[in-house]
């Protein structure tokens, strides 16, 4: 077994530090654009054995920059890695790369929230939804302000079962702000967790979600970056804890957590047109058996599943309620409100 597995691990040929990469390619770290490498290649193997064996699997890697976890995915033994990154100036690394590993990289210039994975891997790697999860992985250290959006993009996919996840229940290993990947981590517990996020709330009704560890930027960054780095393992659950479509879910939460400080009643009546909202705020909140006067910290998934419920059923009595947005109808109402001022101005001249 042992020897196996050893043979399954692929020997790069000796290449140029990532450091030497860095400056043979002059690439200097965009600070605006929240560019920082990791140098350190015991801490990238550590973090793609967090994806789980990676001998002769598919794997995309998400804006693998000037290569150190790039490495490592190869030196795991990965078959096939699909490389997307989005700056042009690392393209020429990366193929030196690609050049080390004959058959094994291919490289897409490209941005990660438009690029269509579900082309990306041969359609014979998908498995039923229920089965284990598919020889296809997600590994990636992109900079937060990509992984948020993206991470509730493939929420949605996962809802749908579309994107990265035609493929089944392919697996993601990603990096976020350590203090989000911890906090969100303590979802697990019952309720009260004051730090809970509200997209890693909808993480926790999709997914089966591990914050694996954090380290310090410090021994990891060429530029230094403020914040401690979060390392975390989502796999998509089977059944979702709330059977319920993701936009729907997304909707409810955002609303509840739109007056964090206040009890949850307040945000829940935002879904609603103002002329029926406390008619139906109050039907919502009967029919789902939650008390009005939790704040939204206090919601536990199960409250979120009632609520979800109670408001899916409303919107099947009520056409067009899902589509309402509260802050459209305040636009409409300024707007209203900016005209008639407006002819009141024009009759006094
Ligand atoms: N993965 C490398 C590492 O760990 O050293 C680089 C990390 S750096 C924080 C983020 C990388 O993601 C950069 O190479 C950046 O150009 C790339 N990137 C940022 N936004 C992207 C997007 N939307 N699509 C693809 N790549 C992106």
């Amino acid at each position: 077994m042992t020897a196996s597995r050893k043979l399954a691990v692929f020997r790069l040929p000796p290449l140029p530090t990532i450091g030497e990469i860095i400056r043979l390619y002059n690439l200097r770290a965009e600070k605006q654009l929240s560019q920082n490498f990791l140098l350190d290649m015991r801490l990238t193997d550590k973090i793609v054995r967090q994806a789980g064996g990676l001998s002769n699997a598919h794997v995309c890697e998400v804006g693998p920059g000037p290569g150190g976890i790039t490495r490592s995915i190869l030196s795991a033994g990965a078959a096939d890695l699909l490389v997307v990154e989005k700056d042009t100036r690392f393209i020429p690394g990366l193929q030196l790369l690609a050049e080390a590993a004959p058959g094994k990289v291919r490289i897409v210039h490209g941005d990660i929230l438009t690029y269509k994975m579900e082309r990306g891997f041969p359609q014979k790697l998908a498995r039923k939804w229920d089965d284990e999860p598919p020889d296809v992985h997600i590994i990636g250290n992109l900079p937060f302000s990509v992984s948020t959006p993206l991470i509730i993009k493939w929420l949605e996919n996962i809802s749908n079962r579309d994107g990265p996840f035609v493929y089944g229940r392919t697996r993601l290993t990603l990096t976020f702000q350590k203090e989000v990947a911890e906090e969100s981590a303590a979802l697990s517990a019952p309720v009260r967790s004051a730090g809970r996020r509200r997209t890693f709330l909808a993480c926790w009704v999709f997914c089966n979600f591990k914050h694996c560890f954090s380290f310090p930027p410090i021994i990891a960054f060429l530029l230094q970056s403020e914040v401690d780095v979060g390392v975390v393992h989502f796999t998509p659950l089977v059944q979702p804890q709330i059977g319920q479509p993701f936009k729907l879910v997304e909707k409810v939460v955002r609303n509840v957590f739109q007056f964090r400080r206040k009890h949850c009643r307040r945000g829940i009546e935002m879904l609603f047109p103002e002329a029926r909202r406390l008619e139906l705020s109050e039907q919502m909140l009967r029919t789902a058996d939650v008390d009005p006067t939790l704040r939204p910290t206090e919601l536990s998934i199960p409250h979120f599943r009632n609520l979800s419920d109670a408001y899916s059923k409303l919107c099947s009595d009520n056409p067009g309620l899902l589509a309402y947005d509260f802050r459209d109808e305040l636009r409409k109402k300024r707007r209203s409100r900016c005209i008639k001022e407006e002819e009141e101005e024009l009759k006094l001249k």
